[in-house]
């Protein structure tokens, strides 16, 4: 039985190391096989040429490197469709997820009989008050829409090989990780930690990219908001009619509608509508451009470490 501990990596070049260090620590004592997977996800910075000093001195570790910065999600994917363990442990390569819970993890796994075990963040990590807001609100409207629970939730997790193939059976290009898991189902166990500050550089999340992986997300695990144009074009029909008869009984009874404000007030209410009814709209759309060209998630441009793997080396192709 080997145990696959997957990162993925964008310009740490500075932590690869320590990371290192940190997990090897806690899982030699374990008695158990393993592998470490550092996916390289198109660092700007001598991150790829650190991991491979670092593969050439740590026999259990294996480094894959994207073609481009596909960004977390598909860094991910690609260290999943790579491992081997019967159990794989997915944690950020920033030390913000503490390695040493990785024994409790694999202890629930074991003894608890667990599918998934989530290591949940007890508080959020340090962060400006407006990314916060979001991230809350974010959560509720993701709860709201499709009834999965993701608040406290990140990519710290534990998942049986069952799970990784069933995961791995999720067709879909744009992906989160966080969401796709908790679809799956399985048993799952919780544990709980405090996130660590980062121990060098920033978060690599623009507030823009997070804005964007929200709406990915929201649509593509829930189809209500477009349920909600259909309720908005019903109340505007059932309004118009409203509006519409009482414009007709004042023109035939000879009286004349209360003039200019409600034309503009019609106008603007449902000009706005409209609008937002075709925003909506345009976030699938764009959802299913993506999807339906098929392209792979990720592109593997360059392989270390690992021995002679039985799998080809050199470049290779994501789902
Ligand atoms: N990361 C990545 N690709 C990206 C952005 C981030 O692989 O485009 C990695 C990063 O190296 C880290 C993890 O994803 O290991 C989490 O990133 P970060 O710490 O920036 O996110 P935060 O902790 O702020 O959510
Ligand atoms: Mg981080």
């Amino acid at each position: 039985m080997v145990l696959s501990v997957v990162s993925p990596v964008y310009c740490e070049s500075a932590q690869i190391g320590v990371f290192l260090d940190a997990v090897e620590k806690v899982l030699r004592p374990l008695d158990l096989p393993y592998e470490i997977l550092l996916v390289d996800d198109g660092s700007t910075d001598d991150s790829w040429e650190r991991m491979k000093a670092e593969a050439g001195r740590r026999p259990c570790l294996r480094c894959l490197r994207l073609s481009r910065n596909f960004g977390k999600e598909a860094a991910l994917a690609a260290g999943l469709e790579a491992a081997i363990g019967e159990a794989v442990i997915t944690l950020d390569s920033d030390l913000q997820h503490p390695p040493e819970l990785i024994p409790e993890m694999i202890r629930v796994w074991q003894d608890d009989e667990a599918d998934i075990v989530e290591a949940r963040k007890e508080k959020r990590q340090r962060e400006s008050r407006l990314d916060s807001l979001f991230a809350v609100l974010f959560y509720k409207m993701f709860h709201l829409l499709t009834s999965l629970d993701l608040e406290g939730a990140g990519d710290f997790k534990l998942l049986d090989r069952d799970v990784v193939e069933a995961w791995k059976s999720m067709p879909e290009r744009k992906l989160f990780y966080r969401g796709m898991t908790s679809w799956l189902g399985f048993r799952h166990r919780e544990i709980f930690f405090v996130p660590a500050d980062r121990r060098s550089g920033g978060s690599k999340w623009s507030f823009f990219k997070k804005i964007r992986l929200a709406l990915d997300s929201l649509t593509a695990f829930s189809a209500k908001p477009i349920t909600l144009i259909w309720l908005l074009g019903l109340f505007f029909f059932g309004f118009s009619l409203i509006v519409g008869g009482e414009a007709l009984w004042m023109h035939f009874s000879g009286q004349a509608m209360t003039g200019f404000t409600s034309v503009i007030l019609l106008i603007l209410v449902t000009g706005a509508s409209v609008l937002a009814a075709i925003c909506v709209l345009s976030v699938y759309i764009r959802q299913n451009f993506h999807e339906i060209k098929g392209r792979p998630r990720y592109l593997i441009s360059e392989r270390a470490g690992g021995g002679e793997t039985p799998r080809r080396r050199g470049r290779g192709v994501g789902r």
